[in-house]
């Protein structure tokens, strides 16, 4: 059992390769002990408590031509995966239509933290779930029992568990879920794109990673396409203001005509271990011009199917209120910022 005291990697080689195809081809010589890096944010600390110790670490930060956005033919948007997270909050080309991935990304830990984490490393990060990344042999880590089932739950899912409690840590994913991106990627056999729910792994599937990626896959890119009539918005509460995770999260992508909804991509963060989408609510929209008894409807819609630990019971209401308040605010009924716990 390794132990969080630890504060030192074990003896490891650093490569920078100079284009992608290099990255690729090196991560083939070391198939099973590879890692890539980008900002470091969350690998530099699997590696230095000696919770993850690969062999080969290939740096991914001086590829060119992975960072940055970019508009498509179609007219839609291209995000280079080393994009960081603080240039996303920025971005004037993410207000409107697009302003819940730029409200994701600076509600992204810390200041310093966006500075240096990417989008592809936001995106493919691993569980928080301190049980597993403290060292002890849970369900996740090859051991035989979930800890966080029979222990310390608050911050545990209530939907879509099987086996493990585990909840996807990150911010990005349920904005860029609900605007219905599909992320590129490049590997040894060859380029594919696929929908970004479908990168990640859900408990009963594969609970040793949280992502699909096969090994030596480099996520390039998430593209978002256009929508006509668009509008979204991404609510997140949290113990703190800042440098937290998402106890629960909501962001809503809706496409309107003439005030009535056409489509309604409704996906919650921090409460599953995959990015939760909700389709009872979808349908309850579509097609309607949406008043304060069918968001509230929509929102309890959203968490059918919800399954709370004793611990966390909390989540089911505060999932609620996350989902309603993103549906007001991207139908523009809400005029402050939401509240924080
Ligand atoms: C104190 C603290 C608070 C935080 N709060 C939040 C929060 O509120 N919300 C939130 O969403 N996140 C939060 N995080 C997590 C943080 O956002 C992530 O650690 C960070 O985004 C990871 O990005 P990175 O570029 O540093 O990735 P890295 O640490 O470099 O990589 C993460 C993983 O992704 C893989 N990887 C990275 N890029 C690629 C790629 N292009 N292709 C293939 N594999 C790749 C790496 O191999 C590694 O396994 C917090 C982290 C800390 C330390």
């Amino acid at each position: 059992m390794q132990h969080m005291a630890i504060d030192e990697p074990r003896a490891f080689r650093l490569l920078a390769p100079e284009d992608l195809a290099q990255a690729i081809r090196w991560a083939g010589a070391d198939p099973h002990n590879h890692v890539f890096l980008a900002g470091g944010g969350d690998l530099m600390e699997q590696l230095k408590t000696q919770w993850r110790n690969p062999f080969t670490i290939i740096d991914l930060k001086r590829l060119p031509g992975l960072r940055g956005l970019q508009p498509t033919a179609e007219g839609g948007l291209r995000i280079g995966a080393l994009t960081r997270l603080a240039e996303l909050a920025r971005e004037p080309r993410l207000d409107g239509e697009l302003a819940a991935l730029r409200d994701a990304a600076g509600r992204v830990a810390t200041p310093q933290i966006r500075n240096l984490a990417t989008l592809g490393g936001n995106l493919l990060q691993d569980s928080r779930c301190s049980y597993y990344r403290s060292g002890r042999q849970c369900l996740r880590a090859g051991g035989d029992l979930c800890d966080a089932y029979y222990g310390f739950h608050q911050e545990h899912a209530i939907l879509g568990a099987s086996r493990c409690y585990t909840v996807t840590p990150s911010d990005l994913t349920p904005a860029l879920v609900a605007l219905d991106a599909r992320v590129l990627v490049q590997g040894p056999e060859g380029a594919r794109d696929l929908p970004l729910e479908q990168l990640f792994s859900a408990t009963d599937q594969d609970l040793r990673r949280m992502h699909r990626l096969a090994p030596g896959e480099v996520l390039t890119a998430v593209e978002i396409r256009p929508r006509p009539g668009r509008r979204s918005a991404f609510v997140k509460y949290a113990a703190r203001k800042s440098w937290d995770f998402a106890l629960a999260s909501a962001a809503v992508a809706l496409e309107l005509k003439q005030h009535r909804v056409v489509d309604a991509r409704i996906v919650l963060g921090g409460v599953a271990a995959v990015p939760w989408l909700c389709p009872a609510a979808r349908e309850l929209l579509r097609g309607r011009e949406p008043d304060a008894q069918t968001i509230d409807h929509a929102a309890d819609l959203a968490l059918v199917g919800a399954d709370p630990l004793p611990g966390n019971r909390y989540k089911v209401p505060l999932a609620r209120k996350a989902v309603a308040e993103a549906l007001r605010r991207s139908l523009a009924l809400s005029a402050a910022p939401p509240s924080l716990l």
